[in-house]
């Protein structure tokens, strides 16, 4: 089970999310057509190193990268290339920071130029799923709320549901217990309380449920070359409220 936070844990985490909220924010209008994902992922090192923070995913399990950038039928841990992006792209971006120990883990997906209805609408169901997810995120409820929450979404849209990957515990690390997955399972289900520190990540796709990973060992991507999306939030359960740590 995961090590609750303290109240001044949270503290710590909480200015780790608020520095990588202001990452995602610049990330917002850099995000165009012509520009490289490494060079996102250059963007990322040189500011997080002005924040005094550490890029929580660089070499985390050997990641090469400060970001995970995937775009298109990747779904997550996209190395960042040198494959300028182009108008009908929707571009899924995933980032953590390391601010004196304290993580920080978060994810948007943005259109490129001009995106097809149904990129719009993976993205919208894909946002709108992580945001009921975290509407039962609170003390009282179980994992399998959260998980419900984001599978009933995606499917009463005719969405698929990644089965392989799943959001967890965070703040002490990059990863820690519990997994919190996307749809219901049998397993530990523990039950939410004050001092939990969760990722909560949908990762929805346009058309099946499974994945593959990539001869780089690392991408992702749908198995039937669906376009995916992916939306997190790292939130703090507290005895009467939830808070929502990162924005973007
Ligand atoms: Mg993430
Ligand atoms: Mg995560």
């Amino acid at each position: 089970m995961q090590r609750l936070k303290t109240a001044k844990d949270i503290d710590g985490i909480r200015e780790s999310c608020v520095l990588l909220s202001r990452i995602f924010e610049e990330l917002k209008s850099v995000v165009a057509e012509g520009i490289t994902p490494r060079e996102i992922d250059a963007l990322v090192r040189s500011r997080a190193r002005e924040m005094g923070a550490k890029p929580a995913f660089l070499g985390y399990r050997g990641f090469p990268a400060a970001i995970c950038i995937s775009p298109n039928d990747a779904v997550i841990h996209g190395i960042p290339g040198k494959r300028k992006l182009k108008s009908g792209d929707i571009v899924g971006l995933d980032c953590g920071l390391n601010l004196r120990g304290f993580f920080s883990d978060a994810a948007l997906t943005l259109p490129v130029g001009r995106v097809t209805p149904e990129s719009e609408l993976l993205m919208r169901v894909t946002r709108e799923a992580l945001e009921c997810a975290v509407g039962q995120a609170v003390c009282g409820n179980r994992i399998s709320d959260i998980s419900r929450a984001v599978y009933d979404t995606a499917k009463k849209n005719g969405l698929g549901v990644v089965r392989a990957y799943c959001g967890h515990g965070v703040g002490f690390s990059p990863h820690e217990d519990p997994e919190v997955p996307n749809y219901v399972h049998r397993g530990s289900n523990p039950r939410l309380k004050p001092g939990m520190v969760l990722a909560i990540e949908p990762m929805l796709t346009a058309g099946g449920d499974d994945v593959e990973v990539l001869d780089d060992d690392w991408t992702v991507v749908t198995a039937d070359g669906s376009f995916s999306a992916h939306f997190e939030h790292t939130v703090a359960i507290f005895a009467g409220h939830t808070e929502v740590l990162t924005a973007w």
